[in-house]
């Protein structure tokens, strides 16, 4: 009754519940034909396994969440099973990863094209001219960083149409979900080892994630490299996470020493590791500027420093996809064209010809502002009404903006599940690549792929984001 990988892939066998092998060429899974109790043994299957092996998050619903650790938690939003994905773009997505790393190095120490690249911009988006300002300081000074410590993830979706591999953003900042990401992949492994018969799937299909331990790992190493054994590595978060450090409480502890050390109430800081600074929420006063200063002047190493912070902006991105650029910052034409072929359309809004195109199909296009943390992009006829806006108010605000190619991936019916309820969806995919990079001088220490993490959402919802609330988190079956 096990069936193997070729097996699948040619006549994709199916047996749910008690229903014999239902054979279909595509879906890979039908989950039509699903029946229900098959279905709710493996929802109950998944929820007993989440709360024993912490694939959990705050619940809001609970007041003391977020306040007491260990105190009102529920089960992470997730795909009752892995998503079908193609060996092929899975392969092409994992060797580019260190590529990417390796060009947010070289962009980031590249002040001038960083500073000339959002001079625009910073006219117009009051946040991005405050890091702006953060970066001309560090530049004035001639402030070098020896070690430099990347945590990013990379995120794709396969278009359809043209049926390419094709990048959404690159995050350089407070990449999301590394620890979820690995769990949810064991999740899925652990369901098809128990039901993988029925199912007619393999759970070695479903590839090993190692996205916690990698990056912990490359904090380790970094931590290390700054070579203070009594130094700490401060995790720098929202409010609301009470165990850590937030910017507010970074201005009011925070020294930096004559030789750079950054203390923290006395304490010696080696790695600061930002899961928040993303977002102008972030910096509710002038208090958390001066936090972020503060840390960014110290010698501690920074995940992100300013400077790979905004080389993940989505102004950046669009500026490496013009022509040429990338040759500016990598070598080899072979990695440079792999980069490129993942390269979706991306235009500045000074582009007369493009707006037209955009006011006619505003459908065919996506506005992003230079903002993360989902939920903030444009679409559909408000394009159209934005860039109608914006014709109207002059040159100076459009410059906030980017316009992207709109991404159209497969639509394949899944079982979401949140809150412990289950709904069987029409449902898109994006998947993320973490990767790990980290350097002293002219010593590359680490640079690799370090797991991944898709997120499935329903298709009629625009923006991603498990944490937003849109999607839930998922992993991958490889076909
Ligand atoms: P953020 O930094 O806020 O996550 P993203 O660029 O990732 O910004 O956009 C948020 C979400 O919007 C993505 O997760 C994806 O679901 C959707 N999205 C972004 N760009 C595109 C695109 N070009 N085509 C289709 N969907 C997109
Ligand atoms: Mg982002
Ligand atoms: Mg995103």
């Amino acid at each position: 009754r096990f069936q193997t990988p070729t097996n699948l892939r040619n006549q994709a066998p199916l047996r749910c519940g008690r229903s014999l092998a239902m054979e279909s060429q595509k879906p890979m899974f039908d989950v039509e034909k699903f029946d229900d109790e098959f279905v709710q043994k493996l929802v109950y299957d998944a929820l007993v396994w989440s709360s024993l092996h912490g694939l959990v998050v705050g619940d809001r619903a609970y007041q003391k969440s977020g306040k007491v650790p260990g105190v009102g938690m529920t089960h992470a939003p997730i795909a009752l099973l892995p998503t079908p994905f193609p060996e092929t773009y899975w392969k092409q997505a994992c060797e580019v990863a260190p590529i990417f790393n390796e060009l947010v190095d070289r962009v980031s120490l590249d002040g001038k094209f960083i500073q000339d690249s959002l001079s625009r911009t910073k006219k117009a988006d009051i946040f991005t001219s405050r890091l702006l300002d953060i970066h001309s300081k560090m530049l004035e000074s001639n402030k070098k960083e020896d070690i430099r410590l990347g945590l990013h993830r990379s995120d794709y979706m396969l278009d359809e149409e043209t049926k390419s591999l094709l990048q959404i953003e690159m995050n350089t900042i407070s990449s999301s979900f590394s620890g979820l990401g690995r769990l949810v992949s064991e999740l899925h492994q652990s369901l098809l080892r128990s039901y993988g018969d029925q199912l007619g799937l393999d759970s070695e299909r479903v590839p090993k994630n190692a996205s916690t331990s990698q990056f912990a790992d490359a904090m380790a190493k970094a931590w290390l490299e700054y070579n203070n054994p009594r130094a700490v590595i401060m995790v720098v978060v929202q409010p609301e996470e009470r165990n850590m450090k937030t910017l507010a409480e970074v201005e009011k502890e925070g020294r930096v020493q004559e030789d750079g050390t950054l203390t923290v109430g006395g304490q010696a800081v080696a790695v600061v590791y930002f899961r928040s600074g993303y977002s102008p929420n972030d910096y509710p006063s002038e208090s958390e500027w001066n936090a972020r200063l503060l840390i960014e002047e110290s010698s501690a190493v920074k995940c992100p420093s300013i400077a790979y912070h905004l080389t993940g902006t989505k102004k950046i991105q669009q500026e490496l996809a013009k022509p040429g650029v990338l040759e500016r910052f990598l070598d080899s034409k072979e990695d440079i064209s792999k980069l490129r072929k993942c390269f979706a359309g991306l235009w500045s809004l000074d582009d007369p010809e493009i707006i037209k195109k955009a006011i006619e199909k505003p459908e065919l296009f996506v506005m992003k502002p230079q903002r993360e943390g989902g939920g903030n992009n444009i679409y559909g006829d408000d394009v159209r009404e934005n860039l109608l806006r914006l014709q109207k108010e002059g040159e100076e605000e459009n410059a906030a903006y980017i316009l992207m190619q709109r991404i159209f991936p497969k639509v394949s019916e899944m079982f979401l599940v949140r809150d412990g309820v289950h709904h069987k969806d029409q449902s898109i995919s994006e998947l993320g690549i973490y990767g790990a990079y980290l350097r002293n001088k002219e010593r590359v220490i680490i640079n690799e792929q370090s797991g991944y993490l898709m997120r499935t959402k329903v298709s009629s919802s625009n923006e991603g984001g498990v944490a937003a609330g849109f999607a839930v988190l998922d992993s991958i079956y490889l076909n």
